[in-house]
């Protein structure tokens, strides 16, 4: 097997195809498909000052690093903001510090024990609730108010299409379908300036090529996974879905494909639905209350 045009040994077998690319024709293809999902998706604008979520995974960095190259000749300005959910032996941002310092993009990192007095771990101690539940209510919530001080116009985040298959069928088994209106390569229902955008430049990249594309250009040196990872809901679904996908190649790109032909519909739906104000934090919410002042004020965070 080699390269489809280079005739040279490969580093990927393309997806539902019988393509192999080598290193080159492969780094070609992925900012193409990132440069497409850019342009029919408006993702981008000339005055946007761009947000990147990242925490030094494969996703994130490879997001950090395609947009910087896209972004760089048009001079927009782009800067890195970071959680530190406080996760003993896993979170560790030393090598996205030191890809940012190498590439003068400035870094802004959050920790939950600075902005919520607790660590993740210290808060799993007190409450039975489930990690990712608390972790991802506190991550939206401080990359969304963070961003916005920092003067970010639109947040991009490292999710690819393995990620967006799952959340589509979480929304669909949990019968939470608004949640699902929200999703999309650009989210938000509607242009609300309490929201930062996010927009996901990866969105029809599989999470197998992000991780040959991190590999193949250093953006990634160690591959450990969350430790409460295993216990969550996703986890299982991706166990299903690449088990599906194994069966029945392709499986993954129909339920994003079919979900993108339909969601114009379920924005148009939910748009009617009015978004409320915290009345403790004045973050956008669907209730009085916010998800991370409710979670906060049962974990005692801010007395
Ligand atoms: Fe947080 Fe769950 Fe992700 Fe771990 S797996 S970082 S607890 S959301
Ligand atoms: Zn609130």
């Amino acid at each position: 097997m080699s390269c489809r045009n280079c005739e040279i040994n490969p580093v990927i077998k393309l997806p539902n195809s019988n393509i192999y690319q080598c290193k080159k024709c492969f780094n070609r293809y992925f900012e193409k498909k990132v440069r497409k999902t850019i342009r029919i998706y408006k993702l981008l604008d000339k005055k946007d000052v761009i947000g990147v979520a990242a925490s030094g995974g494969k996703d994130s960095m490879s997001t950090l690093y395609i947009l910087s190259k896209i972004l760089e000749p048009q001079k927009t300005k782009i800067i890195a903001l970071a959680i530190d959910e406080g996760i003993e032996s896993y979170r560790d941002l030393t090598f996205l510090k030191n890809f940012c310092k190498k590439n003068k993009i400035k870094l802004h990192t959050f920790s939950y024990k600075k902005e919520f007095n607790k660590t993740l771990d210290t808060m799993l101690k007190i409450t039975k609730e489930k990690p990712c539940s608390i972790c991802g209510v506190f991550r939206r919530y401080l990359l969304n108010t963070k961003a916005k001080q920092l003067g970010v116009t639109k947040l991009a985040t490292g999710h690819n299409l393995d990620d967006e298959a799952q959340t589509i069928l979480m929304n669909q088994f949990r019968r939470n379908i608004s949640a699902s209106a929200r999703l999309g390569p650009i989210t938000g229902t509607i242009s609300d300036e309490r929201f930062v955008r996010r927009i996901k430049p990866l969105y029809f990249l599989t999470e197998r090529e992000v991780a040959v594309f991190a590999i193949i250009n250093g953006l990634k040196d160690d591959y450990n996974e969350c430790p409460n990872a295993a216990a969550s809901y996703r986890c299982n679904i991706r166990d299903m879905l690449n088990d599906l996908e194994a069966k029945y190649p392709g499986t993954k790109h129909s339920i994003v494909n079919s979900f993108i032909e339909i969601q114009p519909m379920l924005r148009q739906f939910f748009n009617k639905k009015q978004i409320k104000t915290c009345k403790y934090c004045s973050e956008p919410c669907s209730q009085e209350v916010c998800q991370a002042c409710k979670l906060a004020n049962k974990l005692n965070l801010l007395d």
